[in-house]
């Protein structure tokens, strides 16, 4: 090969430059994409197996912590859950999960294999297999019917950010279109797209407290800003808008706009 001559011709010099770096930047780019799909794919493995846990732990229904699973996982073209269960034995939840990646240049692909348990609690679902609104005895009223907690209020930790944040709400699990109930009287403030939140609806019940609603699909929403609500109105139904990676209500409520644990509030 001939020496690489830089700058005696800058058309030249350029060429070859470009010939070196384009395949090397095309192969960096390759890897960092599997990386990216991989990672993925194990984060929504993860999210999938600890929400079909919560939900089989609180309900004691297998069926239906599988299904709230497989709804977390999504619905990914790249890799699929190949292998998916959630039994009950004895006082303990166990979950198991494969989920083939396919990898590039190579003909078979990985399978991440991972499993949760958890011990059968006390159902927290007070309301369970009822479709009538919450009304609830706390100062507000729990905003679903069925509140499966699949992720608490409190500081947690993020693993794109790779630090502690405030999860500044609560989400509870459910398929797409569950009733979202107005969790006391008031004002809707807003009612719109906020970046993060997608789909939102932004409750003032007057003294400060205000309860906020995300993550909803626009055609599941039933008020408008300005509008008077009453305590278990149906306002609207899960989605999964916003940074939501499945079907879900995130609920906050704020006192002066800062946010509140919902739990003392709703039960
Ligand atoms: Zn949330």
């Amino acid at each position: 090969m001939a020496p690489i001559r830089l700058r005696i011709s800058k058309k030249g010099a350029a060429t070859v430059e470009f010939v070196i770096i384009l395949p090397l930047f095309i192969l960096l780019a390759m890897v960092l994409w599997q990386a990216v799909v991989l990672g993925k794919a194990v984060l929504d493995t993860q999210a999938a197996l600890r929400d079909a846990v919560k939900v089989t732990a609180t309900t004691g229904d297998a069926e239906k912590g599988k299904e709230q699973g497989e709804t977390s996982f999504g619905d990914w073209s790249n890799y699929q859950m190949k292998d998916f269960t959630v039994e009950i034995k004895g006082e303990e939840v166990i979950a198991k999960a494969e989920t083939e990646v396919p990898m590039l240049f190579m003909k078979s692909s990985y399978t991440y294999t991972s499993e949760a348990q958890a011990p059968v609690v006390q159902s927290l679902n007070f309301y369970a297999g009822s479709d009538m609104p919450p009304i609830g005895t706390g100062e507000l009223a729990p905003p679903v019917s069925n509140p499966i907690i699949t992720s608490d209020y409190g500081m947690r930790w993020h693993p794109v950010r790779g630090e502690y944040r405030l999860h500044s709400g609560i989400d509870f699990g459910g398929p797409f279109g569950t009733p979202i109930y107005a969790a006391g009287d008031g004002i809707v403030r807003y009612a719109g797209w906020r970046t993060g939140y997608g789909y939102t609806i932004e409750i003032d019940h007057g003294g400060g407290l205000m309860t906020r609603y995300a993550h909803m699909e626009s055609h599941y929403m039933k008020v408008s800003t300005g509008e008077q609500v009453t305590r278990g109105q149906h306002i609207a139904g899960i989605g999964s808008t916003g940074w939501s990676t499945g079907p879900h209500l995130h609920f906050e409520v704020l006192v002066n706009n800062i946010p509140q644990d919902p739990k003392q509030y709703i039960y």
